[in-house]
């Protein structure tokens, strides 16, 4: 039998973090498998799905490199399909069309509570007649289709998660559609499913509660039962559900904060499965032959910006330089000199752990500086001896020739005369603070070898004002 497995994003927001990690498994089981991946768009609610959604959930998987062999599918292009089956079960008698009112059920909720017992429908329009149905819909009679469920246990086995075992007598005839051309979530998946031929339905926990419905409609329409997978929730670090509060949450919020997507992906990957050893970092070919269905846990998944800040980190300090610089050109603005720039990354590679990052890294090598006096203040140095130490730096540098003007030189020259300080501390730290107005940055040798002696000799002298 071929795998297929498929993902089926309703377009009501950008595409989650929690949904990517579903896309990405059901993609690596099927890859794992030779299978086949299948993306559906399910758009059956007109309210709520936007076209700008759908966009946003296409470009970030391709970003991610979750790719699909079959698709996009769009429900919304589909209802035929679904109106010949609903008029099936409909002749059935398998469903019917109910009219009750929001109010007549409210006050049939209401009842119910109120005798201690849990609200279903309690069944008013199973048995209308033929007659008294056409009658009502000929008087355009506001109606929904329901379809019956009988008490009855069902049980199917879930693959994460074990056996399970639901009541059905706890729950009402559910509707379906509004219409026969609009059906609802449950019914259009479960029509797809069968005609996409989807062999494993591979989806998160929110969707259990649904299977058991799920499997009474292919029942009922005679289609084969697929086999089951449903994924434990992402948490935040509290072990609360992931919102909005704790982040960035869709994937291109990531991508906008400069994270790779190799990093993400392996990042995505690890959250609920892994693969046993030690091993951390996974190229997508390597999580596809490593995934399995068995090793996915149970319990919920919690959600560390560390580890993948870590990952990032791994994945930035891989890329050529040329690559970095690209990449972090978007987040700096007009540049034009590429070589500048890749002087600039070069230094900071080590220690981005998101591309977004080089702004406050690197942003004072573009623009002018300002910043406090104090923060050329090296332990208690008084105000004249930050002056002395940032004229000896200034005669130093003055003398060093353009051509020898390099990171090397400029590292022997100056630590020959901070060595001669008692602390080296008192020459570097106001050379540096007055190259960067930074408090932490990288080192000033670095530092001036980029700026370059014109650019070097212009701070140390705005930074000599700055204390008079
Ligand atoms: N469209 C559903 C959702 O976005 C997924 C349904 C399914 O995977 O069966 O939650």
């Amino acid at each position: 039998m071929e795998i297929r497995t498929r993902f089926a994003p309703s377009p009501t927001g950008n595409l989650h973090i929690g949904s990517a990690r579903t896309a990405l498994f059901a993609f690596l089981f099927a890859r794992n498998k030779n299978g086949k991946f299948i993306l559906r768009i399910e758009d059956t609610d007109k309210e709520r799905s936007k076209p700008e959604f759908e966009k946003n959930i296409i470009e970030s998987l391709k970003w991610l490199g979750i790719n699909w062999d079959e698709g996009p599918y769009r429900q919304s292009e589909r209802l035929d399909i679904y109106e010949k089956y609903t008029k099936k079960l409909l002749e059935e008698n398998k469903a019917y069309y109910c009219f009750c009112s929001e109010e007549e059920l409210e006050a049939q909720r209401q009842d119910q509570q109120s005798r201690g017992e849990a609200p279903k429908y309690v069944g008013t329009c199973r048995n209308l007649s033929k007659e008294e149905v056409e009658k009502k819909l000929k008087e355009k009679k506001s109606s929904v289709i329901r379809f019956k469920i009988e008490p009855e246990k069902i049980k199917f086995k879930d693959i994460i998660k074990g056996g399970a075992e639901f009541d059905m007598g706890l729950v009402g005839d559910m509707v379906i559609a509004k219409n026969l051309r609009q059906p609802l979530f449950a019914l259009a998946g479960v029509i797809d499913d069968f005609e996409m031929n989807i062999s494993h339905v591979i989806r998160g926990d929110d969707h259990f509660t649904n299977t058991p419905k799920q499997i009474l409609l292919q029942r009922a329409l005679g289609f084969p039962q697929p086999e089951y997978g449903h994924f434990p929730m992402i948490l935040a670090p509290d072990r609360s559900k992931m919102s909005k509060r704790d982040g960035a949450t869709a994937v291109s919020d990531f991508k906008k904060e400069g994270y790779l997507p190799e990093a993400l992906i392996n990042f995505i990957a690890f959250l609920g499965w892994n693969p046993g050893g030690t091993k951390e970092i996974y190229s997508t070919d390597e999580l596809v032959k490593n995934f399995s269905l068995e090793r996915v846990q149970k319990g919920g998944a919690i959600f560390n910006i560390q580890k993948l800040d870590y990952l990032s980190g791994f994945y930035i300090r891989q890329l050529p330089i040329g690559k970095l610089a690209e990449f972090c050109l978007p987040y700096l603005g007009e540049i034009k000199d590429m070589d500048y720039l890749e002087k600039i990354v070069s230094v900071y590679q080590e220690r981005l752990k998101k591309l977004s990052e080089i702004k406050e890294f690197a942003g004072f090598f573009f623009n002018d500086i300002e910043y406090d006096g104090g923060l050329l203040k090296w332990k208690d140095m008084s105000d004249k001896e930050i002056e002395q130490s940032l004229e000896n730096s200034k005669k130093i540098l003055e003398k060093i020739e353009n051509n020898n003007w390099n990171k090397k030189n400029l590292e022997d020259i100056l630590m020959l005369e901070a060595e001669k300080e008692k602390d080296r501390g008192q020459l570097l730290w106001p050379l540096r603070a007055a190259l960067t107005g930074q408090k932490a940055s990288a080192g000033p040798f670095d530092v001036a070898a980029i700026l370059g002696k014109e650019k070097t000799l212009e701070r140390i002298k705005k930074a000599i004002e700055l204390l008079d």
